[in-house]
């Protein structure tokens, strides 16, 4: 039986810091094996937004439901819930005295209680996967920024996801190492992956997004398939942004 429940509720979602509204009145479903990009101008939310998915920030008002379980809820087992969603970030947030296996291991052995011969040899598939097969016993410090990130995504599979956030994950490489990562991204995609991302990298939205949302000011503007935000983007605000990133 096929579940056509939104694997992501976002139902009138509101976020303040102190006196200022982050988040405001969001609403937004995501599909099983749904790609959405959001896109938007810096400052407009969409950090806070994903990490309301898994909880580390707490909303204010609404309702979030992450495969059916609401993380607001004071009894969530937020642990449980959080290794549902990987998470990607710009700086690539590493364990610096880890190897990279042991980045890759560290996760299942401790959290999900996988034997260590059985995550490792998770984590070699993985790294063969992301095309760093040989990088296995060095050290973050060691590798380029596109090698890192690609570690971070094969370390966020392996605790075996059903979602993937990504929070600008190419934002902070240098530009010839931008396409190794939206490689890795766009056959992840393929895969079948439900995947959010937060990239302003629009040939990625292109390729793999099945809807992009728009957001300014702690709102959403706009949604719509990529061809809509290139072809007729509605909103004068939307229009501008996407004159100042295409
Ligand atoms: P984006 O990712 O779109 O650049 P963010 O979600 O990071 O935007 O931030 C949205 C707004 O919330 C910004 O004005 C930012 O300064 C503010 N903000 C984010 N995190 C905090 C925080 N921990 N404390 C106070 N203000 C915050
Ligand atoms: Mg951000």
């Amino acid at each position: 039986m096929t579940n056509n429940e939104p694997i992501i509720h976002i139902d009138h979602v509101t976020k303040y810091f102190g006196q200022f509204a982050a988040l405001k009145d969001i609403c937004l479903d995501i599909g099983r094996q749904e790609r959405v990009v959001i896109i938007g101008p810096s400052g407009s939310g969409k950090s806070t937004l994903l990490r309301t998915i898994n909880r580390l920030e707490h909303i204010n008002a609404g309702r979030l439901l992450v495969d059916g379980v609401d993380v607001s809820a004071a009894d969530v087992n937020i642990n449980k819930v959080r290794m549902e969603l990987g998470m990607v970030f710009q700086n690539f947030n590493l364990f610096p005295h880890k190897s990279v296996l042991g980045n890759l291991t560290m996760g299942p052995i401790k959290l999900k209680n996988i034997p260590r011969e059985e995550a490792e040899a998770t984590a070699m598939r993985l790294l063969d996967k992301v095309g760093i097969g040989d990088k296995a016993h060095v050290y973050p410090r060691q590798l380029s920024g596109g090698q890192q990130q690609r570690v971070a995504i094969a370390r966020a599979l392996a605790m075996n996801p059903k979602i993937m956030l990504f929070d600008e994950p190419t934002s902070a490489l240098d530009p010839e190492m931008i396409g190794e990562v939206l490689d890795v991204m766009v056959a992840l995609a393929k895969e079948g992956m439900t995947m959010v991302v937060v990239s302003h990298e629009m040939g990625f939205a292109r390729e793999v997004a099945d809807r992009v949302v728009f957001m300014d000011d702690g709102e959403i503007l706009e949604v719509g398939p990529p061809e809509h935000f290139f072809q007729n983007p509605e909103h004068p605000r939307t229009k501008q942004f996407l004159s100042q990133i295409l």
